[in-house]
Parts: structure tokens; C-alpha cells; sequence
């Protein structure tokens, strides 16, 4: 069988650094784990507008649709601000997500009991927390008609639309559904049934996709704004959350935050089953391109890193492996290894972004 296929799109800022550790645990899964992966790299952002004058190239989004999964690092900067919207950096990332069509994003908030004190909840409320949002995202408010400023008698009037179809709401329901599988087997689906249509049939619609495929899944439903709630009271209760794009833009955000840093933070944007069965993948860490910090060796690399280990997981099929990664990263941060953003008010000493790669190495190499 041929090897897994991997597209690597570092992008820009601090993308490149952080990219290259993961590059160093790819080459190490194949070395040591018997594991390798065929792996090419392509330009997307702002260092695709400078070698060709557009922030994706139709032929790097033709790579990105064969491939098993794409990597991206971050794009963007402040070189790029004053180009045209049409041509700007992200404009490059937000067609891979709609091309692909990544309906579904997978945002985990996971909290190592190394960083618990980063957070702004109490330690045990968020110490060994791991539970997963998961967002629909190429559909809802922000996508629906009719929407614009609009003249209405003396005064202009805002509207956007929230619709969903019974086909996209299902869709990201099975998604959900499927990851618990691979979890602690809870979803919880949160919406506005209470006040909005919308939510009345997103309920009924993921209450569909249990009864018939998924009962052996356990399902409660909660209103988005106790979610909120709940989600800051007592985290650990949830295990995967799925909800619509714009409660999960705010869910996901503030279940992120749970866990203290942005170096920190995996994600991974799922859309529908290819031919051999697995489903269209990019994964990312949630920060951008840190131009304050970029070509300085201090960027975290552990939100790339764990990112890979997604892939592992969703994109492969290789939980052991993804949980490994993971554990290294445990380990090493149990052990006080730090970059700077993991530095808390007690200071200490930071090390870079290359000897983070190669501590989690050292502890990929510990764990065989
Ligand atoms: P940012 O995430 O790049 O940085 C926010 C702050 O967090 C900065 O102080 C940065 O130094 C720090 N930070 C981020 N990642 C870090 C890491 N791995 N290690 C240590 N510190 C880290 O957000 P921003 O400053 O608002 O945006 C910078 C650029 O990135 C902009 O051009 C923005 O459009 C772009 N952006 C891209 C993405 C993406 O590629 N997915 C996401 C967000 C922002």
C-alpha cells in the first residue's frame, strides 16, 4: 500500500519555524515507528503572493484535494496589510477551507496539568482537562441570504441570515458523532432551540442521526448559552460539544482559553469521505503568523506539533501514536521545559523553538 500522502503549507511568520519541528517527528515516525509518510511542501499566503501573485495557486489547491491531509503553519503579516482584500494572505487559507469543503472544525481544548496554573480558572476545575468543540463552519449566519446594509425608510438596517439545511446539520452531526466514538463516546449538541427555528431543527436533525446510527453514542442537548455557562463552571462534564458556526466560533474560543496559552492550541477542519474512506483534512494550530516574534527562535512549536498528532489520529488512524505525541509533549512540559510564552510571572528561562522540537524528540525516543 502506498505511503499516507502529506501536503506541507508552513506559510508564513513563525509558520515555517514551527513547521519544522513537526518536520523533525514526521521523519522520526518513519525512522523509528516504521511509519513514513510521503510528504511535499508547497508556498500558501503571503509567501505564495510574493512567488506568484496570489495567496493560493490553483495548482497547490489541486495537491491540497489529492492529498490525505494538509499541515498548514500560519499566514499573514504586516508586510500584506495593504494589499487588496481579494489578494491578502488568509484570503488563501479561507479557499482551502471552502474548496475542500471543511464543514466540520475540530477544536480540543486539552489542558496539560503542567500548565494548569495558566489558566484563569481554578487548577482542578481545568487540570487534565480534554474535551473537544466541535464547529460547523462553512454554513450558518455567516454564510446565509439574504445579507447587507440595507435603506429601510429613514435608516439603514443590518441583516444577516442563519439557515441550515437538514443535509449540513446532519452531516456535522455524524462528524461529531464519529469522534466520540474514538473518545469517551458523549456528544452534546447546544443550540438556541428555545428562541430560534434554526436551532428547533438542529436539534431534531442531530436527534435523527443518533436514533439511527449512533445510539450507542450517549447525546444530551443544552441551550448555547448554558453551555457557556457550564463550560466555565464545570468543564470536565463535556467530552465533545457540536454546535453551529457562529456558538462555536464563541464556544471554541472561550473552551481555548480554559487551557491558558496560544502556542498551545491544535485544530483540525474535517469535510466528507474521500475514496479511500478518509475524510478531506487540514490541520493547523489556531494562532497566526506572531510577526513580533517571527525569525527569532521563540515561537512554541507545540500547537504545529499537536496539530500532527490530530492527523495521526483522525487522518490515520493512529490513536497510539497521536496519544505517544502527545504524551511527549506531557512529559517534556511536566519536566520544565519552556519556551518563552509558557514562562509564568516566576520567570526562568526560556529555551527555542528547535530545542522544544528536539525535547519532545528526546522523549518520543524515551517512550519506545
Ligand atoms: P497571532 O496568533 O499571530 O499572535 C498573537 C500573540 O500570540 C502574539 O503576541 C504572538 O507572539 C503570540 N503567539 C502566537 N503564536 C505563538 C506561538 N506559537 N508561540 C509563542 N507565542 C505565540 O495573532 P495576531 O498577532 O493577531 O496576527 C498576526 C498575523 O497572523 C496577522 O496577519 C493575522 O491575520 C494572522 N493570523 C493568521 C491565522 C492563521 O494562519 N490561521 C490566525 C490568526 C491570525
Amino acid at each position: 500500500m502506498a505511503n499516507p500522502s502529506l501536503l506541507i503549507l508552513a506559510g508564513d511568520g513563525i509558520g515555517p519555524e514551527v513547521m519544522a519541528e513537526v518536520k523533525k517527528i514526521i521523519t522520526w515516525m518513519g525512522d523509528k515507528r516504521g511509519l513514513p509518510f510521503d510528504v511535499t511542501e508547497d508556498l500558501v499566503g503571503g509567501a505564495a503572493y510574493d512567488a506568484h501573485g496570489t495567496p493560493l495557486t490553483d495548482a497547490t489547491l489541486a495537491k491540497a484535494q489529492e492529498v490525505d491531509a494538509v499541515l498548514l503553519g500560519a499566514v499573514g503579516g504586516p508586510k500584506y496589510d495593504v494589499l487588496d482584500f481579494s489578494v491578502k494572505p488568509e484570503r488563501g487559507l479561507l479557499r482551502l477551507r471552502k474548496e475542500m469543503d471543511l464543514f466540520s472544525n475540530l477544536r480540543p481544548a486539552q489542558c496539560f496539568d503542567a500548565l494548569a496554573d495558566f489558566s484563569s480558572l481554578k487548577r482542578d476545575v481545568v487540570a487534565g482537562l480534554d474535551i473537544m468543540i466541535v464547529r460547523e463552519l462553512t454554513s450558518g449566519v455567516y454564510f446565509g441570504e439574504p445579507r447587507g446594509i440595507f435603506k429601510e425608510g429613514n435608516e439603514r438596517v443590518g441583516i444577516n441570515t442563519q439557515r441550515y439545511t437538514e443535509s449540513e446539520i446532519a452531516r456535522v452531526a455524524r462528524s461529531a458523532f464519529e469522534l466520540a466514538r474514538r473518545r469517551n463516546n458523549k456528544v452534546c449538541s447546544m443550540e438556541k432551540a428555545n428562541v430560534m427555528e434554526s436551532g428547533i431543527l438542529w436539534r431534531d436533525v442531530v436527534t435523527e442521526v443518533h436514533q439511527k446510527d449512533y445510539q450507542d453514542v450517549e447525546l444530551s442537548h443544552m441551550y448555547a448559552d448554558a453551555g457557556a455557562m457550564q463550560l466555565c463552571r464545570w468543564p470536565k462534564q463535556f467530552d465533545v460539544i457540536v454546535t453551529d458556526n457562529l456558538f462555536g466560533d464563541l464556544l471554541s474560543d472561550a473552551a481555548a482559553m480554559l487551557t491558558g496559552s496560544l502556542g498551545m492550541l491544535p485544530s483540525a477542519s474535517l469535510g466528507a469521505p474521500m475514496a479511500n474512506g478518509r475524510p478531506k483534512a487540514m490541520y493547523e494550530p489556531v494562532h497566526g503568523s506572531a510577526p513580533d516574534i517571527a525569525g527569532q527562535g521563540k515561537a512554541n512549536p507545540i500547537a504545529c506539533i499537536l496539530s500532527f498528532a490530530m492527523a495521526l489520529r483522525y487522518s490515520f488512524d493512529l490513536g497510539d501514536e497521536a496519544t505517544r505525541v502527545e504524551s511527549a509533549v506531557e512529559k517534556v512540559l511536566a519536566d520544565g521545559v519552556r519556551t518563552a510564552d509558557l514562562l509564568g510571572p516566576e520567570g526562568g528561562s526560556p529555551i527555542s523553538t528547535s530545542a522544544m522540537g528536539d525535547a519532545i524528540l528526546a522523549a518520543l525516543d524515551a517512550s519506545l
